[in-house]
């Protein structure tokens, strides 16, 4: 499971994250939705602690994240630890982030190679599987700028399953994507959440989130303000500012 205590976090005087309490059990998927700047983007970097939160902390599994007990504090790991726990959180960007000078074979096992968690010969074999999970197994040996948008972000979702992670941050995954493309990256994450990967997926695709989620989390200002299954949250939201935003997009 993925929790989230208590966290806040601030970027100068501005309160971007305050107070957020989540939990992700095991083969959930987790879909939040918020405004533009009321602070997604922030919570899954906090999770995989690319952002330090100022107060509260994450677990996964139970273990913290970035940080360990010091008698009734908490004390910052150091960097190859955190690079260690990392590993066990896939993460997708909106804008792919692939090695532009890797092959797509490379880019997906180079991961596992790094961390000493296979030999080349293997990562590249787990790659293989992986494309082909994807549908992208003849597409081994190009290179990212020689694919559409759809095919690159299917190559990051099998870069970010190499390591076979724990849980899986998408962040906003189809919005950098031309139209007719969207639905091809939105059946492979569809396919991972069928088979019971771990999820936390930030989009604006209300139809997927309502399809495939376990529980829909709304933020705003930086706060949970309501969270539930797809059918409460989505379609009899309690809040007026839940509903408002729901209003816009849908
Ligand atoms: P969007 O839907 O536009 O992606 P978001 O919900 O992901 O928005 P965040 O990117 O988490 O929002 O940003 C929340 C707030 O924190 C915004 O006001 C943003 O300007 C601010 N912020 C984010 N990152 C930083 C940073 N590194 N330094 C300063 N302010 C930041
Ligand atoms: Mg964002």
């Amino acid at each position: 499971a993925v929790e989230v205590h208590a966290v806040h976090k601030w970027f100068g005087a501005q309160h971007v994250l305050d107070g957020v309490e989540l939990t992700v059990r095991p083969g959930e998927v987790t879909v939040v939705l918020g405004p533009s700047g009321s602070g997604k983007s922030t919570l899954l970097r906090v999770i995989n602690h690319l952002e330090k939160p100022e107060a509260g902390h994450v677990s996964l599994n139970g273990e913290p994240i970035g940080v360990r007990r010091h008698g009734e504090r908490l004390k910052e790991l150091s960097e190859r630890a955190i690079l260690a726990q990392r590993g066990r959180i896939g993460f997708v960007f909106q804008n792919f982030n692939l090695f532009p000078h890797l092959s797509v074979l490379d880019n997906v096992a180079a991961a596992p190679v790094a961390t000493g968690k296979l030999t080349k010969p293997e990562a590249q074999a787990l790659a293989r599987d992986l494309l082909g999970r994807v549908g992208l197994a003849d597409k081994a040996d190009a290179y990212p700028r020689q694919l559409s948008g759809g095919q690159q972000q299917r190559v990051a979702i099998a870069r970010a399953l190499a390591l076979r992670p724990g849980v899986i941050l998408f962040d906003e995954p189809t919005s950098a994507l031309d139209p007719e493309l969207v639905g091809e990256v939105l059946a492979v994450i569809k396919d991972l959440a069928r088979s019971g990967t771990t999820l936390v997926i930030v989009t604006h695709e209300i139809g997927f989130a309502r399809e495939i989620a376990d529980r829909v989390v709304f933020m705003d200002e930086g706060r949970i303000v309501e969270q539930g299954p797809p059918a409460q949250v989505l379609d009899h939201p309690e809040h007026d500012r839940t509903r408002d935003f729901l209003s816009k997009v849908l």
